[in-house]
């Protein structure tokens, strides 16, 4: 195997022994990434902005700080990818929207800064949905993202430009946000790792909102361990965000290493499967049971009754928060200014730069939560919707007393064909049937690779619930469901890494 290769297909915290061992420098490894960008992001489409000098400067000053004897963090050196919705000032900040295009943020996200404070190095920024919103990187307005496993499938969206960077080897760890399930289905349907931390466990700060009771930025990495590494180096509390929890993270890193569920309540959600679930995802679901009940967890079968209408809420509440959040985009103070020619009046400056600027789901989305919360309309749907949500919450309440954790399947299909779903939005907010009501309560959730389907030979994903502040469940359960994948089923990460022409990897024989 090539030196490539084993940059490449390392773990985070491989890659960081190897730098502490002297194995490779930080500069290698991140050539070595920018070099697979070179080669793939043109067929596969992850990166919206590749940030090679910045990169290398940077991984040059950490290799003479190792080289000095500095003690540096458990994350130093270690190349990383961050969703194009995040401020990160040097880079264009785009949303995945012409709105935007071009629009230089003047400061640095929380998440930004804690990920350059820790010594990451940031190769650029990747690909998403228009403002978040999609489950296949087909609305973004800079071209869809590809699923490494088929280059004709999406790879999940919100976020699909992070878990497609990530699963064909472009970066070892990425950052996504979830708003609806934008971390874990594509996560799901790429075979990577995923995790939406509690509302309030990452600060918002920075990040270009959706709908601000929801958003949540989270890991993406193909290790439990690396995605836990990456929670600790984000979460915690940040003043600059008012819904930030006070209070220690969870031990979530201890939790991904410890991967014991001997013991454990796990409880199967009754609303979360059946028709509509695809064959392969219900049979590596039953057998991914099966092996945490081997493993000593005690399942149960416990129902949530009001999860079959949280898409139903979140299709009014994410709307509603949608169309005040994204009043903003004016173009008056940022991007996009259309017909701004001394003439028109400023309404019309503005009519005309959002009707250019914004995409047709975006329009949709903000006529819609507009409508929620107009007077006469207000508590019909909106109120309405709250309700329910306070429903799922109770729900959630009442099952974390008989379990300590839910699981189900991360989303009820695999990998879409791109085109498939584009124009019947219904069919494409199914992908988040699953996800949505961890949103709605605010509670830790992530999704873990758990095999192929055998009809199609693409990756299915497990999802985990646990309580708000209850992360280091989340972990615990996805990191014995990986040693389950490896030493029972015999299925290493790298049997079940994605073949793909141009790559770098050198026992790549094309699709
Ligand atoms: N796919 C969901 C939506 O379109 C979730 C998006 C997200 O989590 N950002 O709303």
């Amino acid at each position: 195997m090539s030196q490539a290769h084993d940059i490449l297909t390392s773990s985070a915290a491989g890659l960081v022994a190897a730098m502490e061992a002297g194995t490779w420098s930080c500069e290698q490894i991140t050539r070595t990434h920018l070099d697979q960008i070179e080669a793939l992001n043109p067929h596969v489409n992850s990166y919206l902005a590749v940030d090679a000098e910045r990169a290398l400067a940077t991984a040059r000053s950490i290799d003479a700080r190792r080289a000095g004897g500095e003690k540096l963090g458990p994350l130093a050196g270690v190349p990383i990818a961050v969703k194009d919705l995040l401020c990160y000032a040097g880079l264009p900040t785009t949303a995945g929207s012409r709105i935007l295009e071009g629009w230089m943020p003047p400061y640095d996200s929380t998440v930004v800064e804690r990920l350059v404070a820790a010594d990451l190095v940031i190769l650029g920024k990747t690909n998403l949905d228009e403002f978040a919103m999609g489950s296949s990187t087909e609305t973004s307005a800079y071209g869809t993202s590809r699923n490494p496993w088929d280059l004709d499938r999406v790879p999940g969206g919100s976020g699909g430009g992070s878990s497609s960077s990530v699963a064909a080897f472009m970066a070892p760890l990425a950052i996504g946000t979830d708003t609806g399930g934008s971390i874990r289905q594509p996560a799901s349907v790429t075979g990577t790792v995923g995790v939406k931390p509690t509302y309030g466990g990452v600060s918002r700060y920075g990040i270009i909102a959706m709908a601000s009771s929801l958003d949540q930025a989270g890991p993406c990495a193909r290790t439990v361990e690396d995605a836990a590494l990456l929670h600790e180096v984000i979460g915690g509390h940040d003043p600059r965000d008012s819904t930030s929890i006070d209070q220690p993270l969870p031990d979530v890193v201890a939790a991904a290493r410890h991967g014991d569920v001997a013991g454990m309540r796990i409880g199967v959600v009754t609303e979360l499967g059946g028709e509509g679930y695809a064959p392969g995802v219900e049979q590596r679901f039953t057998e991914a049971v099966a092996l945490l009940r081997e493993a000593g967890a005690e399942i149960v079968e416990v129902s949530c009754p009001h999860f079959v209408h949280a898409m139903a809420a979140y299709y009014l509440i994410m709307p509603a928060e949608v169309s005040s959040n994204l009043a903003r985009f004016d173009a008056m103070r940022y991007g996009l200014r259309v017909g701004d020619d001394g003439e028109n009046s400023t309404e019309d400056v503005m009519r005309a730069s959002r009707g250019a600027g914004f995409g047709a789901e975006v329009k949709r989305r903000i006529m819609l939560g507009t409508y929620a919360l107009s007077s006469g309309y207000y508590d019909a749907y909106y109120g309405s919707a709250q309700k329910v949500r306070t429903l799922i919450v109770r729900d959630f309440e009442a099952a974390f007393e008989a379990c300590d954790v839910l699981i189900s399947p991360s989303t009820p299909t695999t990998a879409f064909k791109i085109g498939e779903r584009i124009d019947d939005p219904l069919a494409m907010y199914k992908a988040d049937l699953c996800t949505i009501p961890s949103n709605l309560a605010g509670n830790a959730s992530g999704s873990f690779p758990i095999g192929l389907a055998p009809e199609d030979g693409l990756p299915v994903g497990l999802q985990v619930m646990a309580p708000p502040m209850a992360d280091d469940r989340v972990y615990r359960v996805g990191a014995a469901i990986e040693r389950f994948l490896e030493q029972q089923w015999g299925r290493s990460m790298m049997a079940m890494a994605p073949r793909l022409e141009h790559s770098l990897l050198d026992d790549q024989g094309g699709n």
